[in-house]
């Protein structure tokens, strides 16, 4: 782990613009010429180091935030993509066929979920949700046709943390390819850098950080990432859920501030979970020494940029969440909205929104209750005075007593 910096892999990096401009240049083509008809030919065959055919395969100003995002995770090489599911799904697909088998957790993003247990089915291809923080049960759940392991660092939206290091041991031994979805631990926690083969983010959430778009990344070898966009044969040049290049140019703007925005969400939102959890409110942070994962999440974590800003908070009744969610976005606290990642607090109950994919049932058995509330914590400047005014909405709802 030591000398591994994802800011500073990413800061390293130089850039000059075709006319020497601070940024490079947009690649605004959808096709490219070629000098020879030979080139072309090779080209089309993957022989071609520096040349482009076609934006779908790759284009300039893609390559370079591929190039900013491998840096970041430490690994060979990356594959952006027009949204995380469009990251997710080619992934998976390139991974598995008919017959194969996935161990997955069951606590992940409720569109993976979707995928995973309504999608692939039609494909031949079966998955088993386990609790992934019992490394025993995730390896009795592996079959001889298991072919991927797939986890989220912290999950959606019960933030549990996957034992990276404990779950690659278990990948190798098996000979399975290692999946973790890292969107919501962007510089924090480096999977690849613990033993995941691939890693994946949704770009839309912090990375970007502003949330006006979607995209999408995998993380990984170079001979993955070159399957996956192979012309004949790859699940991203097939399917076409490609970036647009004047997105990926915005994006890597974006990404150049990644550090300062993820020490400030980090900050935050530990000091909010803090306050709440001595306030007597059931508050589920990584960062607190009450979170069942608080021990081993320390020791995977780039400490300088903290536990995130993902923490949740359960005010008894789904009524109660929605009064208070109501106020808090009256008072201008934040918005009631999905996502995360934006400078403004934003919230949501899973249980109605994001996860609602996820039979009620199962979201009782993993702790998915009613009264919980997910929140983003945003970048406010004085999170001490957010921290009251969100108490004053509190005690108005008779959440908070005294
Ligand atoms: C949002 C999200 C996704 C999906 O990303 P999109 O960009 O919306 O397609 C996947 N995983 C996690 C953990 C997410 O939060």
């Amino acid at each position: 782990m030591k000398n591994f910096n994802p800011a500073d892999n990413i800061q390293d990096l130089q850039y000059f613009g075709e006319f020497g401009g601070v940024n490079p240049s947009i690649s605004d083509s959808s096709t490219y010429t070629f000098l020879s008809a030979k080139t072309m030919f090779d080209t089309f065959e993957g022989n071609m180091e520096g040349c482009y055919l076609y934006s779908r395969h790759s284009s300039p100003s893609n390559l370079y935030l591929d190039k900013a995002l491998a840096a970041m995770e430490g690994t060979e090489t990356a594959n952006v993509s027009a949204s995380g599911m469009g990251a997710i799904t080619p992934t998976l697909l390139q991974l598995c066929g008919t017959g194969d088998h996935i161990v997955s957790s069951r606590t992940i993003y409720g569109g993976t979920y979707a995928f995973l247990k309504n999608f692939t089915p039609r494909l031949g291809i079966k998955t088993t949700f386990v609790d992934i923080t019992k490394l025993a049960v995730v390896e009795a759940a592996i079959t001889a046709e298991t072919k991927v392991l797939y986890c989220e660092t912290v999950s959606n939206p019960l933030l549990e943390v996957a034992d990276i290091e404990g779950l690659s041991k278990i990948a190798k031994r098996h000979n399975l390819t290692l999946v973790v979805d890292n969107t919501f631990s962007p510089l924090s926690v480096s999977p690849a850098r613990l033993g995941a083969d691939i890693v994946i983010h949704s770009l839309t959430k912090y990375i970007n950080g502003s949330s006006d778009t979607v995209g999408g990344v995998t993380c990984a070898s170079r001979e993955f990432i070159d399957s996956l966009k192979n012309v004949n044969s790859g699940a991203s040049m097939l399917l076409g859920p490609t970036m647009d290049s004047l997105r990926s140019a915005s994006v890597m703007k974006n990404l150049h501030t990644l550090h300062i925005r993820m020490k400030q969400h980090s900050h935050n939102a530990m000091y909010l979970a803090q306050r709440f959890e001595k306030d007597g409110l059931k508050t589920v942070y990584p960062g607190l020494e009450s979170h069942p994962s608080h021990e081993i999440y320390k020791t995977m974590i780039n400490p300088e940029y903290g536990f995130g800003g993902m923490m949740t908070l359960d005010v008894g009744t789904l009524a109660k969440a929605n009064e208070l969610m109501e106020l808090m976005q009256a008072k201008n606290l934040g918005y009631l909205a999905v996502s995360l990642g934006f400078y403004k607090t934003l919230f949501s109950a899973p249980g109605t929104s994001t996860s609602s994919e996820i039979p009620l049932e199962e979201q009782t058995e993993m702790g998915l209750t009613d009264g919980l509330i997910r929140f983003s914590i945003g970048l406010d400047n004085d999170i001490e005075r957010t921290y009251q005014m969100m108490r004053a909405c509190m005690m108005e709802l008779n959440i908070l007593l005294s």
